[in-house]
């Protein structure tokens, strides 16, 4: 069990995530690190989008649309995301009836989408991790590779060694 407020990192991660200082806690194993939210932003800082833990795996999908934004998604409740952006900042494109992806106005930045008609389960953002302030918060997850173009299955994964690529 991780202590309160505090999760288990792979060692690298570790390391990395608090400055290259090693923390080693009760000489386990385990080295332990304060958990910290992530935060997004697009390139013009007007959009930014809060979360409150690392997410456990993103996604790359090759749907008509995934692919042409290049993003790499990561999926939370809408209840445990953070979004600011000032009035009229936001600009919203309708995939079909489903979904919204909304972009900035000002630098073009895709930053999330969600669906139109929000019931229950599908309460939940698809956050783009492409706008990451820190890449490397990803190093070492597993990205999951979706084949939404054609079979709508998992077609594999790998896991991201060089997070900003
Ligand atoms: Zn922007």
């Amino acid at each position: 069990m991780a202590p309160a407020g505090m999760e288990a990192l792979p060692l690298g991660q570790a390391v990395r995530a608090s400055g290259g200082h090693l923390l080693d806690v009760c000489g386990q194993p385990t080295v332990w690190k304060a958990v910290r939210m992530l935060r997004t932003s697009c390139h013009c800082g007007a959009i930014s989008v809060e979360v409150m833990r690392r997410p456990a795996q993103i996604t790359e999908c090759n749907c008509s649309i995934c692919r042409r934004y290049g993003a790499r998604w990561a999926y939370y409740p809408r209840s445990s995301t953070k979004i600011a952006a000032p009035a009229g900042a936001r600009a919203e494109y309708a995939r079909g009836e489903d979904l919204h992806f909304d972009h900035c106005r000002r630098c073009g930045c895709v930053v999330l989408y969600k669906p139109i008609v929000s019931t229950g389960d599908s309460d939940r953002l698809g956050i783009n991790m492409r706008l990451l302030e820190d890449p490397d918060a990803l190093a070492g997850i597993k990205v999951r590779r979706f084949d939404g173009a054609r079979s709508w299955k998992v077609a594999g994964s790998r896991i991201l060694k060089q997070p900003g690529w």
